[in-house]
């Protein structure tokens, strides 16, 4: 492929459709059911539909729930479902099996993981975060941190660079999104988790824009507790419940506040008094969303079919060709935020552009669908399992034309929803 030098020119339309001719992952495409017309980048946002999904939670509808009723706690393995769902998580994260569970959502998940670590450094008061975070992670922390009680406090960095000042005796834990939410940078999560547990601190990371986005180690980098979504890049669906990480090490002695009969050692002897189950078990708290863990599952059978190496470097490959097409839109005030460097790069590519927000509703009205994240970042997320090259190179001739023409200005595009 080119690069944005000016002496050489751009990626032609053909050289994308003999790159997806050659494209291991191309089968992958009609797993997925898209919509005619629509070339899709928010799947960091919210991944499509997968075709099996809606087969599977009609199944659990009408026969695991209309037909089969309460039976189906023992004989559909609803009880077990959290556990099995994780166990196959688990592989996607670089986690051996006991230690991934999929429940709740990401924000509750962070919650107990970071009481827990909390509690596993008693006398260390300072929950480090970055100002940059995605916010729920940063509300999540206060909440932990104004119910811990005994001084508990969040001290919030300007960037992850500032971490080695900030590292000190006070340090309980420190949280860090692997992928930044909005620029798409990817943070070095082995040599980060070895600092702050040099500091003697717990490492807890969020790989919410990481998963299925990129292989991840948490084993091999030797992190204490995770968190992530799967309604992203996994595919699992509106809302679909999360998971969490817990290092084999801290399952003995990790506690969690949830403590709900889920995460009991006994549920159903229905007895007073919390005994915690051995285990991963314990950041369990209620029933699991059988709907959401259902349509999950169905996304999961097509994850488990893909390599995330190639996954990995099909990515990689798109958002280069993104970044090389975008390049000469500089003339109109546009600026790539995304770190060029492949080993500092996520899945999306982030364009800053002070009128962000109106260019991405007129690109939206060409079929193009990427997001907004205030105050001036318009972002675009790419999943190597159902974009092709070709529909790269048409996003970005069609980012071109709305620049170019200044249609984006009309007042239509200006108006905000509820969800950007
Ligand atoms: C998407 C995302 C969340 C979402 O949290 P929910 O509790 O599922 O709403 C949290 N943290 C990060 C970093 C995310 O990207």
């Amino acid at each position: 492929m080119s690069t944005t030098s000016p002496s050489t020119p751009l990626t032609t339309r053909a050289q994308c459709a003999a790159l997806d001719a050659a494209d291991p992952l191309a089968a992958f495409r009609s797993e997925f059911v898209l919509p005619e017309g629509v070339i899709y980048l928010d799947g960091n946002s919210l991944g499509v539909l997968p075709a099996r999904t809606s087969g599977r939670v009609r199944e659990l509808v009408e026969v695991e729930w209309g037909e089969r009723l309460i039976r189906s706690w023992n004989e559909a393995g609803w009880f077990e479902q959290p556990h099995r769902l994780g166990a196959r998580v688990a592989p996607m994260v670089g986690a051996a099996p006991g230690q991934v569970v999929v429940c709740d959502t990401t924000s509750v998940n962070l919650f107990k993981v970071l009481a827990a670590a909390l509690r596993l450094r008693p006398g260390r008061s300072t929950v480090l975060a970055e100002r940059a975070a995605f916010p729920t992670d940063l509300y999540i922390a206060e909440g932990v941190t104004s119910l811990a009680g005994g001084g508990a406090h969040t001290v919030l960095l300007d960037s992850a660079e500032q971490l080695d000042g900030a590292l000190g005796p006070d340090t309980a834990v420190v949280v860090l999104s692997q992928v930044d939410y909005r620029t798409g940078e990817l943070l070095d999560m082995a040599a980060i988790t070895r600092r702050v547990q040099a500091a003697g601190a717990l490492m807890v990371w969020d790989v919410c824009h990481a998963v299925g986005a990129l292989p991840i180690e948490l084993d091999a980098c030797g992190v204490d507790f995770a968190v992530g979504c799967t309604y992203k890049y996994l595919n699992g669906g509106p809302g679909s419940p999360a998971f969490l990480y817990v290092a084999e090490r801290h399952l003995a002695e990790a506690e969690q506040p949830l403590s709900g009969w889920f995460g009991h050692a006994r549920p159903f002897d229905f007895t007073p008094g919390y005994e915690p189950v051995a285990g991963i078990g314990r950041f369990l708290t209620s029933s699991p969303s059988l709907l959401g863990q259902a349509a999950l599952g169905a996304s999961l059978d097509v994850w488990e079919k893909a390599d995330l190496a190639a996954v990995r470097a099909k990515s990689l490959a798109l958002t280069d060709l993104f970044i090389e097409l975008v390049g000469p839109l500089a003339e109109f005030g546009v600026e790539v935020v995304t770190p060029r460097a492949h080993a500092r790069r996520g899945s999306q590519v982030a364009l800053r552009h002070p009128d962000g927000y109106p260019v991405v509703q007129a690109l939206i009205e060409r079929g193009v669908i990427g997001d907004f994240r205030a105050p001036d970042l318009m972002r675009f997320g790419f999943t190597p399992l159902y974009l092709s090259y070709v529909e790269v190179w048409d996003a970005a001739r069609q980012l071109t034309k709305v620049l170019e023409s200044g249609e984006w200005r009309a007042e239509r595009f200006s108006r905000r929803g509820a969800v950007t």
